[in-house]
């Protein structure tokens, strides 16, 4: 008898034990969608822009160079981005697996992905490709609030927080990324569509890529992924 791909409540049995890609144009629900996953699964949320922010925020050299880039909404280079990753995959907690949210972004850093992934003797990743209207994208990007402190992530317009400027979850102050300006946002979206989407073409060649319709309620793009992952894992 199938198992049943409704979401579970708690950690399903089996391990993860390969790489889930998120992608799709920022606003779509990567992060929101790739955090709950890899919570599921007790494995690391891997999201580029979160640890490139975090050098911009401890000043590294890295982040310095990074800083202005992102800043103007465009990608950072590959050689940067692909340092970070190389490395970060090698920690003893991604060995069940991890889940790329914002990564890979150009078709080089797929390239590269690939490699590594074959390399650290993965199976071939599942890559969860999230649509949605631009209409859309702009309300959930201007709207979008940050927990400091845990990074949970809210929505003024669609997922506000019961008290405001203040997260649910832990209090911390809630806030806003300077490239969710909505005058970031027009190029941030030609970067994603220069750069980032011939992965669609490039994934769904490799027979790796699953389409989910993210404009749903997150309870029901997270079912979907549920049910896609499942399905995903019987066949490759
Ligand atoms: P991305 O990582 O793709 O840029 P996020 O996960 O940060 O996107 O989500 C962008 C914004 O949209 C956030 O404010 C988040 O709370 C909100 N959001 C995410 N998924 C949904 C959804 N399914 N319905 C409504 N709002 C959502
Ligand atoms: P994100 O948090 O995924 O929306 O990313 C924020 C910003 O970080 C992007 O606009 C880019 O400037 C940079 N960035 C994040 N991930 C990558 C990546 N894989 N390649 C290049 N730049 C990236």
């Amino acid at each position: 008898m199938a198992t049943s791909p409704v979401v579970p409540d708690k950690r399903p049995q089996e391990e993860l034990n390969r790489a889930v890609i998120f992608l799709g144009p920022p606003g779509a629900g990567k992060g929101t969608q790739a955090k709950k996953l890899a919570a599921k699964y007790s494995v690391p949320h891997l999201s580029t822009g979160d640890m490139l922010r975090e050098h911009v925020a401890r000043g590294t050299p890295l982040g310095v160079k990074a800083k202005p880039i992102m800043e103007r909404g465009e990608l950072v280079s590959d050689s940067l981005v692909l340092k970070i990753v190389a490395e970060r995959i090698e920690r003893p907690d991604c060995s069940h697996g991890f889940v790329f949210d914002g990564f890979p972004r150009t078709v080089a850093q797929a390239q590269y992905l690939g490699e590594l992934l074959k390399q650290h003797g993965y199976r071939r990743p599942v890559v969860i490709h999230l649509l949605i209207d631009t209409a859309l994208i702009l309300r959930r990007i201007t709207g979008r609030r940050t927990c400091k402190m845990g990074g949970e992530i809210y929505n003024l317009f669609e997922r506000p927080p019961k008290v405001e400027g203040r997260c649910d979850d832990d209090g911390g102050e809630l806030w806003q990324r300077p490239d969710d300006r909505e005058e970031i946002v027009g190029p941030r979206l030609r970067a994603y569509e220069k750069q980032t989407e011939p992965l669609v073409a490039y994934y769904r060649r490799l027979g790796l890529l699953h389409d989910v319709d993210a404009s749903k309620s997150v309870e029901e793009v997270e079912q979907q992924i549920w049910r896609t992952l499942h399905q995903a894992r019987g066949k490759h």
